[in-house]
């Protein structure tokens, strides 16, 4: 068996019977879009986190952009997004019209880091350059960004926040659960997310009923009293059933086992690296992740390490190589200023190696050992 970064098929093999049940439920059915599988699931997830209204949508970039479009951001607005995250954090914002404005992060968290949000607001506001509308944050890795101190100073300047909790779901900063932070939160049900569907698919959470009805609407057609009746230009962004019964039974088992599973092949990391030279992820006291990815630091030589791992047949990735504002996306464009030293270094030093709910200890010691005599030999060189 070749060692798998997040092993997907290992979990299928352990639910298989419910998720074959669940599927051909839906087939028998035949409601495909909007079916009864889709509202109960929403009912379980806005319970799960803790907010009043789930509304599901195609993907986790969808949900993004449904919040952006509630809120009527777009041109000439600017909106704060972490330099180091996957491209769609920034995307959605330029795909309304609007301009990114990316922010440093945390060498330790890896998350937006909150006195540099300070900083580039007031920079913002000094120079005019836009209209300061919103702070997208992000729970890079599946540890919830800052949103104690993010959220007081998204108050103090008159800041709407979005939760991009894509990589998020499932972590909490004491007994409040991601995707329950700020004015509004996302996350992304792609297959490798923390709770993936077998497909595309997305959720926006929110306490604000008014944001909640506008999501519905843009989301089918900007619809009003009906379907037929459109009000608003939309989007066709809707979870299928067939998504949201597997959902169902992944969520179940993310509860009551895989949550915790991944939690302890993180700890059982954590002790076989406390003796090698890397840096290890950084949980600040009171915070707990989801453990999306498990990403170290290495000061030097990753591309030999990453080689070294591959030839014995170790998957590790680069989460990620590029910060956001050097993208060629954003050439030329007020974005491309950013000025985010730890978000570059990072993106030079950081490597994530396998990890999933199903990963097994004998399987993490092939890693330790395979990293630490790969990290000796770069450093003998
Ligand atoms: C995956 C991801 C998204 C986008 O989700 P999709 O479902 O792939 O559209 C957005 N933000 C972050 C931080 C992500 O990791």
């Amino acid at each position: 068996m070749i060692m798998q970064f997040r092993d997907l098929q290992k979990q299928y093999q352990i639910l298989q019977t419910q998720i074959d049940a669940a599927i051909q439920t839906v087939c028998r059915t035949g409601n495909f879009i909007s079916g009864e599988e889709v509202s109960s699931l929403e009912r379980q997830l806005s319970e799960y986190v803790g907010v009043k209204h789930c509304i599901t949508c195609g993907n986790g970039t969808d949900a993004l952009t449904l919040v952006l479009k509630a809120w009527g951001i777009g041109a000439g607005d600017g909106v704060f997004v972490p330099d180091f995250t996957f491209f769609a954090s920034g995307e959605v914002v330029s795909a309304e019209g609007a301009i990114p404005l990316f922010v440093d992060v945390s060498m330790d968290t890896y998350n937006l880091d909150p006195d540099q949000l300070e900083i580039a607001i007031q920079q913002v506001k000094e120079e005019g350059t836009c209209v300061p509308k919103a702070v997208i944050c992000v729970d890079l890795f599946g540890l919830p960004a800052d949103y104690l101190r993010i959220e007081e100073i998204c108050k103090r300047y008159g800041l709407l926040l979005l939760e991009d909790g894509a990589q998020g779901f499932g972590g909490k900063i004491g007994a409040r659960r991601a995707c329950s932070f700020g004015d509004a939160a996302t996350t992304s049900f792609f297959p490798a997310k923390p709770l993936g569907c077998y497909g595309d698919g997305g959720a926006v959470f929110t306490n604000d009923d008014e944001t909640a009805a506008l999501i519905r609407s843009y989301a089918v057609h900007g619809k009003g009293q009906m379907k037929y009746d459109n009000i608003r230009i939309g989007c066709n962004s809707r979870l299928d059933t067939m998504q949201a019964a597997i959902l169902q039974v992944k969520l179940e088992a993310f509860q009551k086992y895989e949550l915790e599973q991944v939690n302890h092949a993180a700890q059982c990391y954590n002790e076989l690296f406390s003796e090698v030279n890397l840096k290890r992820p950084t949980i600040p006291e009171g915070f707990y992740s989801s453990w999306a990815q498990y990403t170290i630091q290495l000061d030097q030589g990753r591309d030999a390490v990453i080689a070294a791992l591959r030839e014995k047949k170790i998957p590790s990735m680069v989460y990620y190589p590029k910060p956001m504002h050097r993208q060629k996306a954003f050439d030329g464009t007020i974005s491309a200023q950013a000025d985010c030293p730890a978000a570059e270094y990072l993106c030079g030093h950081v490597l994530s190696l396998p990890l999933h709910p199903y990963l097994e200890e004998k399987e993490q010691k092939e890693v330790a050992l395979a990293l630490v005599e790969a990290i000796d030999f770069v450093k003998a060189k």
